[in-house]
């Protein structure tokens, strides 16, 4: 599977890089995981959103999902042909004034994660895990058909017991790495050694930090976990464009 990076800050948007948003492509599927601000720009740059096959959401949060409203907008306005003729947006039925939401005339329809067992959306597996965050949260674990290398996205979320059980053994461990190591609590997001500590332990083979601080020294988040991370584990910042083969 293809993992491209069309958004990576977490908050807001910030010198011309949408919040979280990611494109996972297999076997010709395109699911879009979360849908930040600035996503369906960036998203455009590598695919028209009429070829999306599916979109998930890890929770509510605008820097996960203020782009939602504008995609079922290009859903139903732009012209060209379309993957599919209702997109289906997985999400957590779990906040109705949200989750209803996702129901757009003509153009997308909400559908509920069932997050007590896997659930196959196109050629993925997906496994879902609650997070610690202050609205419902799903972290996830993602396969492929006939592909043994799975991803962990932490989505958003601090530190707590169980998530390191979540992780281990993830090819590629996409990681909420909001804050440096001296980041006071309360916190709703990992800092730096959280991340190379869940990457070393759940013996990971690769790391990429996401969800950065748009106003924050990507340089020195980067350092901090280079300096607590196991050196085997390969390290990347995520941003735009970025492709991940997993
Ligand atoms: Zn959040």
């Amino acid at each position: 599977m293809k993992l491209t990076v069309i958004g990576a800050c977490g908050g807001y948007p910030a010198k011309g890089q949408a919040t979280s948003a990611f494109l996972l492509q297999s076997q010709g599927f395109n699911l879009l995981i979360d849908c930040g601000s600035g996503a369906l720009l960036a998203l455009q740059k590598v695919l028209s959103p009429l070829q999306l096959d599916a979109v998930l959401l890890t929770h509510f949060h605008a820097d996960h999902v203020a782009d939602v409203g504008v995609l079922q907008h290009f859903w139903q306005l732009a012209p060209g042909p379309k993957k599919v003729p209702i997109l289906p947006i997985y999400a957590s039925n779990q906040q109705p004034e949200n989750f209803d939401k996702l129901d757009w005339p003509a153009s997308t329809v909400k559908r509920a994660l069932d997050v007590t067992k896997p659930m196959q959306i196109g050629p993925f597996t997906l496994t879902f895990f609650k997070t610690k965050h202050p609205v419902e949260t799903y972290a996830v674990r993602i396969k492929e058909a006939g592909n043994c290398h799975e991803l962990v996205y932490t989505a958003d979320t601090t530190l707590f017991d169980g998530l390191n059980d979540f992780i281990a053994g993830a090819d590629v461990l996409l990681a909420d790495t909001n804050f440096l190591a001296n980041q006071p609590n309360p916190r709703w997001h990992l800092t730096t050694t959280e991340t190379a500590m869940l990457a070393n332990t759940g013996h990971v083979k690769n790391v990429i930090l996401t969800h950065l601080p748009p106003f924050g020294d990507i340089d020195a988040l980067k350092r901090e976990v280079v300096a607590a991370l196991t050196p085997d584990i390969r390290l990347t910042i995520a941003q735009e464009g970025l492709i991940c083969e997993i």
